[in-house]
């Protein structure tokens, strides 16, 4: 091990600092890359001093203007003009920029109370409510809703906050294989009976967790599955629909709305307004009495600031647009659009050969590079054609599965994907990157 300064074992391994040094850095995507504009259909990145690659994040101070495949700006949102715009200008004149004050005391405005009425008729829930930051969403709602003595079932490719937010519940925690319903089965056969009769549940509450849409892999939870396996073995289920809320379903309202499930089946419908909404923050819908548990008792509202006025505008904006209330069609054709583009971009990709992950309807693509060794010479090339994409490797992934990840947006057009699938072919040739011969026809 590498020894600090000081004498003692440094904190970063040999392999950290290898893989650090010598990969991450060499990435030529948007990571810790300070950006200007707005991340829309194109993102404006400041160019790297490339004679240092090795050693520093330095920067030129002159910027490029890139196609953007990198942002979570799913129904395009993440914008500075328009009627969204318009109306959260209009927002600061009359209420400012900050609620100056947590929502628990003197935080609690007009406005808050109409985007939780909006939300939650827009998920089909009785209540929600919203949080200044979508991870402390997940990392203060867990210990508000189960605690000792209680037990969380999460698919182990759960977020982060899921994952924090579950430990600082006390409650105990076990995992499942991502999206396999066998193993799901087991492991409540397993913690239910615990070896007693099957009538006995040694549990206060059982919780099961999962993401509408993985952020990583582009997989979509098996929702129909786990509602059979909910109707059988009687536990609680919350769905974080982080990258779901807007992007999937024929009215943008997430995995309900996509397998035609009446959202009361869930118990905790859980989102984030960054990404759909091109806003802020995140929210919880539920039944009425679970949400003023959860008002009284998660640690976010009673000790942190509320949203503020502009994002609460710009989400209650984005809303009404996509349920085609502010501008009649506008939300609709979003949702064409950005339907279109994952569908047309992910077939064109599998027609190149690329290995694609997740569900066709996924508007997050994530092409397989493997070899960790591929993720520098892909972000480069990438970005030599002015393209910007998210490039994954350890430790969100295992070493071996690093990987490109495109995010389609409606802020998109169909020339916008055939410049990606242009550079993915001649990219694909160079790299070896087309391991599979390609499909006949559909995806
Ligand atoms: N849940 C999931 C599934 C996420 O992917 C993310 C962030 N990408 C969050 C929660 C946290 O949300 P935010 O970035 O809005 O804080």
């Amino acid at each position: 091990h590498l020894k600090s300064a000081n004498g003692y074992a440094a904190l970063n391994s040999d392999f950290d600092n290898f893989y650090v040094r010598r990969l991450k850095l060499r990435i030529d995507d948007c990571f810790a890359r300070p950006i200007t504009g707005v991340p829309g259909r194109y993102i404006t990145l400041m160019d790297r001093k490339t004679e240092d690659y090795n050693r520093h994040y330095q920067f030129t101070g002159t910027y490029t203007e890139t196609l953007n495949m990198s942002s979570y700006n799913y129904l395009g949102f993440a914008q500075s003009e328009g009627p969204c715009a318009d109306a959260v200008e209009e927002s600061i004149k009359k209420y400012g920029i900050s609620a100056a004050s947590p929502r628990a005391d003197a935080g609690t405005s007009e406005l808050a109370m109409e985007v939780e009425d909006k939300i939650a008729k827009f998920v089909g829930k009785p209540a929600a409510m919203v949080f200044s930051m979508g991870f402390a969403t997940n990392a203060t709602s867990f210990p508000a809703l189960v605690g000792k003595g209680s037990l969380i079932i999460s698919d182990e490719l759960n977020h982060a906050s899921i994952r924090i937010g579950a430990r600082l519940s006390g409650a105990m925690i076990t995992s499942f294989k991502h999206n396999d319903m066998q193993d799901l089965e087991e492991k409540l056969r397993e913690v239910i009976s615990q070896g007693q009769p099957r009538t006995h549940r040694p549990w206060k509450k059982i919780l099961v967790v999962v993401e509408g849409l993985y952020s990583m892999e582009g997989t979509m939870c098996n929702l129909p599955g786990i509602l059979k396996l909910k109707k059988r073995y009687k536990f609680n289920l919350f769905v974080d629909e982080a990258h779901s809320i807007g992007a999937l379903g024929p009215r943008g309202r997430g995995v309900c709305d996509y397998f035609g499930i009446d959202p009361s089946e869930i118990d905790i419908l859980m989102g984030t307004l960054t990404k759909s909404f091109g806003a802020n923050g995140g929210y919880v819908a539920a039944e009425k009495h679970i949400i003023d548990k959860l008002r009284m008792t998660n640690a976010a509202t009673i000790y942190g600031e509320s949203p503020t006025p502009p994002v609460l505008m710009q989400i209650l904006s984005a809303l009404k647009i996509i349920s085609g209330e502010m501008v009649p069609g506008q939300g609709e054709e979003r949702l064409q659009r950005i339907a279109f583009n994952s569908r047309y971009l992910r077939l064109g990709l599998k027609r190149l050969g690329y290995i694609v992950y997740g569900h066709d309807d996924s508007p997050i693509i994530p092409i397989m590079l493997y070899n960790p060794a591929k993720m520098p010479a892909f972000s480069h090339e990438m970005l030599r054609r002015k393209i910007s994409v998210v490039i994954v490797g350890y430790p969100a992934t295992p070493l071996i599965s690093s990987r490109a990840r495109f995010c389609v947006s409606a802020a998109h057009n169909k020339d916008d994907m055939d410049r990606v699938l242009a550079a993915c072919d001649e990219i694909g040739n160079v790299l070896q990157l087309k391991f599979s011969t390609g499909i006949a026809g559909g995806a």
